[in-house]
């Protein structure tokens, strides 16, 4: 099975509602998506998400990088050299993680098609169904509370509040949301970096005594703060998760420690892909860190590559894959599905990818 072209364009899917946290506002979704071409006629899908606020990386940093550096050296090698193949793709050029990332689930999505097993069931996992949480974006509170009610209506048992913006509003926001949708749901929250570190102390520490039931709390400070980050770990008995603090695995390792954070939030668009993410998953989880895996704002394809990652991995506590219930429609043929707060991946090999039927624009093919 050998590669024989890379096809590489644009996607574009608008959100049923504006998506707004503490560093960005966007209302649709927005990735590269990449076809690799084999002369079995199998095809890997892979995206990347262009989030520069979050990772530095541009739509047009993607697709150049993709199209005149990591493609080339990848046409002509059978999928079957698939380890040789994921060293071309890492060392082709420094960072430029989210196009690394979705040439990566390409190759890992070619890969189990060649083995003919579905990803997750390639990468060790047995159950095709995970959970997501679900976000609710950074507005004004009776729009938020109107959120909360309608995902927990719609079946989501755990809600990520996002809250940073306005950090003296914040407390005022989730006790008002929990009120309104009770005890039962869990509740994530998600600072962006907005707090410095003594207000996060201060407003964790007045949450840990109020009866709500909040799972933990994700990347309250600055992402370079390390020290500050600790300083709010230590000082604080909710549980602190690593997001924009933790890229990759030497982020993963120094976190470990360290003991700069409780936990966490593997992401492929942080790390460059599946390879390392099970690296990230496996000095977490000896180190006692606790995980959970998440995704930018992106496209299905992205959602159903790091869902079979989860899908395979025993302690990842989270998932945070609502992507999936954020836009309008899903214009992937195949692939996974969401019922309520469940992902049910695909049980055809690979990703289970058909098809992109709607929104996607060729920008260039590599032969
Ligand atoms: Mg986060």
């Amino acid at each position: 099975m050998r590669i024989i072209s890379i096809v590489i364009g644009t996607l574009e899917i608008p959100l049923i509602r504006p998506f707004i946290t503490a560093v960005r506002q966007t209302s649709s979704v927005k990735d590269v998506v990449i076809m690799i071409h084999t002369d079995c006629g199998n095809v890997g899908y892979g995206s990347a998400a262009s989030t520069p606020a979050i990772t530095g990386d541009t739509t047009n940093s993607i697709i150049y990088a993709i199209e005149n550096i990591i493609a080339p050296q990848l046409i002509g090698h059978d999928i079957h050299d698939f380890n040789q193949l994921i060293h071309l793709l890492h060392n082709s050029l420094q960072n430029n993680n989210s196009a690394k990332a979705a040439i990566d689930m390409a190759l890992y999505d070619l890969f189990a098609q060649s083995c003919q097993l579905p990803l997750y069931k390639l990468l060790g996992g047995n159950v095709n169904q995970i959970k997501t949480c679900i976000t609710i974006s950074a507005r004004d509170i009776g729009s938020m509370v109107a959120d909360a009610k309608m995902f927990k209506e719609l079946g989501f048992r755990t809600i990520k509040i996002k809250a940073g913006i306005n950090h003296n509003d914040d407390l005022k926001k989730i006790e008002v949301i929990h009120n309104a949708i009770g005890d039962e749901i869990k509740i994530i929250i998600d600072a962006n970096q907005g707090w410095n570190p003594k207000d996060a102390i201060k407003i964790i520490n007045i949450l840990e005594k109020q009866e709500i039931n909040i799972a933990f709390i994700e990347q309250p400070v600055k992402a370079h703060d390390l020290q500050g980050l600790k300083f709010v770990r230590d000082n604080t008995n909710l549980t602190i998760i690593a997001d924009e603090s933790c890229f990759n695995v030497p982020d993963t390792l120094e976190i470990a420690n360290k003991k700069i954070s409780d936990g966490i939030n593997i992401k492929l668009m942080k790390c460059g892909g599946i390879y390392n993410a099970n690296a990230m998953y496996s000095i977490a989880t000896n180190s006692h860190l606790k995980c959970m895996a998440g995704c930018m704002l992106e496209s299905p394809i992205g959602v159903n590559a790091i869902a079979h990652f989860m899908a395979a991995k025993m302690d990842i506590l989270y998932g945070d894959f609502d992507p999936l219930a954020l836009i309008k429609y899903n214009p992937i043929q195949g692939g996974a599905t969401i019922e309520k707060d469940v992902i049910t991946l695909s049980e055809k090999y690979g990703l289970g990818i058909d098809g992109v039927i709607e929104g996607f624009t060729i920008i260039n093919t590599v032969e």
